[in-house]
């Protein structure tokens, strides 16, 4: 069966999940209306303020009365880059969604060669980045093993160059509203819902102004998102260590009642009981507490509360 050819004129909508992001936002508007209104006459842009404290509303607004096609949807608070994409998503009705970071990191040029690749076929083009040269070491090796862990242990292959920077077709954007989890890990959701995936490399660019936002602490967060909700193999780890452990021990319980019926020899005392005491609570406590970070976020899920809130929603079609 041949897809129907696609449409070259088909809407497209570029969300923007803004944190702070008022002295980067004039130029990248500028710079979107330029490439996309080569693209398609219709274009808007989603811009999901995600509770800035800065003018992102007042530089938005003003765009909005300067004749930009944009959409300002502001949440109650800050909720975070993975809830801001959610909502964009969910607000989006265009037939195609771009996905990028409003601080002028990600090339709105990338988006004609994306547009390309979805002509051609592709549910989903994703861009790709070539080198990680501007991170630094600790980032880049965290990184590195995150995917390495993410990816052999759970059926998923998830690109570790291949960011939120993308366009999704309709039926991506679909599949991922529909995908209901709390603990949203995008990177991961893009992989698990599959489709046909394109991918385009580049070179993402400095960031104009302001500073990133994702610590070594956020991103740990987020590594810990990734991994709880793409794979039960931590929880896994601890029966096998557990049963590993029991059987050295009846070996060692073992071994010493021998020596002491065969030759003789004092059974061995306090120190190896201490050693052994605090290894196994060490053990146990660790074990513990990564059932705690499935615990907690089944709790999440359970609860049920929604990713985002609006607080406002200006320049929606009517
Ligand atoms: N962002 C957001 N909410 C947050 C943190 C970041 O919407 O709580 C946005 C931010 O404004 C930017 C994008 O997510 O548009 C990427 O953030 P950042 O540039 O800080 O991350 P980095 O490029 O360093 O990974
Ligand atoms: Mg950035």
């Amino acid at each position: 069966m041949t897809a129907a050819p696609r449409d070259p004129a088909a809407s497209l909508d570029v969300v923007l999940p803004a944190f702070n992001e008022a002295a980067n936002l004039p130029a990248l508007f500028a710079q979107l209306r330029r490439v996309l209104s080569a693209l398609t006459p219709r274009w808007r842009i989603l811009l999901i303020d995600d509770g800035s404290g800065d003018d992102t509303a007042a530089v938005a607004l003003g765009a909005i009365r300067a004749g930009l096609p944009l959409r300002y949807v502001r949440l109650s608070r800050n909720f975070g880059k993975e809830a801001a994409l959610t909502a964009g998503l969910a607000l989006a009705d265009a037939d195609r969604v771009v996905l990028m970071d409003a601080d002028g990191q990600h090339a709105p040029e990338l988006v004609a060669a994306m547009h390309q690749a979805w002509l051609g076929g592709a549910d989903m083009a994703c861009a790709v980045r070539s080198n990680r040269d501007e991170e630094g070491w600790v980032k880049r090796l965290g990184t590195r093993l995150f995917y390495r862990f993410v990816n052999a242990f759970t059926r998923l292959h998830i690109p570790p160059d291949a960011g939120d920077f993308r366009l999704l077709d309709r039926r991506v954007v679909q599949a991922l509203n529909a995908l209901p989890e709390r603990n949203r890990f995008m990177k991961g959701l893009y992989a698990w819902v599959g489709y046909r995936t394109e991918f385009l490399p580049y070179k993402p660019r400095p960031r104009v102004g302001g500073r990133t936002h994702f610590s070594l602490g956020r991103l740990l967060q987020l590594a810990f998102t990734g991994v709880t909700a793409f794979s039960n193999l931590p929880l896994r780890i601890w029966s096998s260590l557990g049963g590993v452990i029991a059987l050295v021990a009846l070996g060692y319980g073992g071994w010493i009642a021998v020596e002491h019926l065969l030759y003789g020899h004092p059974i061995p005392g306090w120190p190896t009981v201490v050693v052994g005491l605090m290894f196994f609570s060490g053990v146990q406590l660790l074990s513990i507490g990564i059932i705690g970070e499935y615990v907690g976020r089944i709790f999440d899920e359970v609860k049920q509360r929604p990713v985002y809130l609006v607080a406002q929603d200006t320049g929606a079609p009517t």
